[in-house]
């Protein structure tokens, strides 16, 4: 045992030098008012057959994106660890106090897992779990593929993610990988990330790194399940985990990935104030820069007319408001636009 994963206080069942098939949960210390040495479960599966990359999957990182949760947990129950070459960890519930109920937020110290990266082994629960992830699991892992949706507060284009990497060649591997994947998009984020995130983890350990956001609006998306599913089944035949060439195909008919950029500076259209948001175009939709975005209605005031709200710029919108009523300074809106990258290829 390394002397990082010494220090978490989360107990790991999982020998990740073993060969075959181990399924079994983290313990992870939660004392309560009526079980001092209660511990909360977090279900982790590791298959290893022979010599090969490691690629770990995760989903329920936030508790109400399911199309994740459940993409990697049917295969971790069903997968033949004779067909794979190499190793897959996979943790279909990340954040499980969070996807029992229901919530983006921890329901034990109401922080966002994903905003705590790199953790703190003595911190709260959720700062202690993302510490956990960060400096035992991580270590073990070649690629790293984090399945999201926009949860209840939008909606979005079916996509994988990643940032434009400073380094060229690892940039190139991700853009490759995410092609693999295969979702309709794939966003390429220029300065929209603070750090915190586990997607900023797996970078800073050198590890290819894949977000996606295949659902929304606190619904079940079928295609956003069928997308992840195969998603996953592309990346382990992109790296010869298990045999067979990726496929790409779109339920539209088209072929291939559409590879997008989102820049913080004028991607993002916030509510000027509290209201009820009536958005004019679903996720995915092709927008023109001063069209109507949307209009928020202020119920309450009689003299207050619908306020238009317009967009900054062209592209396709990649999220889109879910919950009716917003506050003053959500995002309503995310244009994407055509991948341009500030670097020069190498
Ligand atoms: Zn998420």
């Amino acid at each position: 045992m390394s002397a990082a994963s010494a220090a978490s206080r989360i107990h790991c069942p999982i020998d990740f030098g073993r060969q075959g098939r181990q399924a079994g949960y983290l313990r992870a210390p939660h004392s309560r008012d009526n079980s001092g040495w209660g511990t909360i479960e977090i279900p982790i599966y590791c298959l290893a057959n022979g010599e090969g990359p490691t690629v770990l999957l995760t989903g329920g990182v936030h508790g109400d994106e399911y199309e994740g949760q459940i993409a990697i947990s049917r295969l971790a129950q069903t997968l033949d660890v004779d067909r794979i070459q190499g190793r897959i960890i996979m943790m279909p519930a990340v954040n499980i106090p969070a996807v029992l109920a229901d919530r983006r937020l921890s329901p034990i110290d109401g922080l966002d897992i994903n905003r705590c990266f790199p953790g703190d082994a003595r911190g709260t629960f959720t700062r202690m779990l993302a510490h956990f992830m960060d400096s035992v699991v991580l270590p073990h892992a070649d690629v790293s593929v984090d399945l999201h949706t926009t949860g209840h507060s939008a909606d979005c284009a079916l996509s994988t993610n990643m940032h434009d990497l400073p380094d060229a060649a690892m940039r190139d591997k991700t853009l490759a990988a995410a092609a693999a994947f295969g979702a309709p998009y794939n966003v390429v984020f220029a300065g929209v990330d603070e750090g915190a995130t586990f997607t900023s983890c797996v970078e800073r350990r050198g590890i290819v790194s894949l977000g996606t956001e295949l659902g929304g609006w606190g619904r079940v998306n079928i295609e956003g399940v069928r997308i992840a599913a195969r998603g996953i089944d592309n990346i382990l035949k992109h790296f010869g985990v298990i045999e067979g060439e990726p496929d790409l195909a779109q339920a539209d008919g088209t072929f291939g990935t559409r590879h997008m950029m989102v820049r913080e500076r004028d991607a993002f259209h916030f509510a000027p104030r509290d209201g009820l948001f009536e958005p004019t175009h679903y996720a995915g939709e092709t927008v023109e820069e001063g069209a109507v975005a949307g209009y928020l209605h202020v119920i309450e005031d009689v003299d207050t007319p619908p306020i238009a709200i317009t967009y900054a710029r062209s592209g396709v919108i990649w999220c889109g408001a879910g919950p009716g009523r917003v506050r003053r300074g959500d995002a309503v809106c995310v244009v994407m636009e055509d991948f341009a990258p500030d670097r020069p290829a190498h």
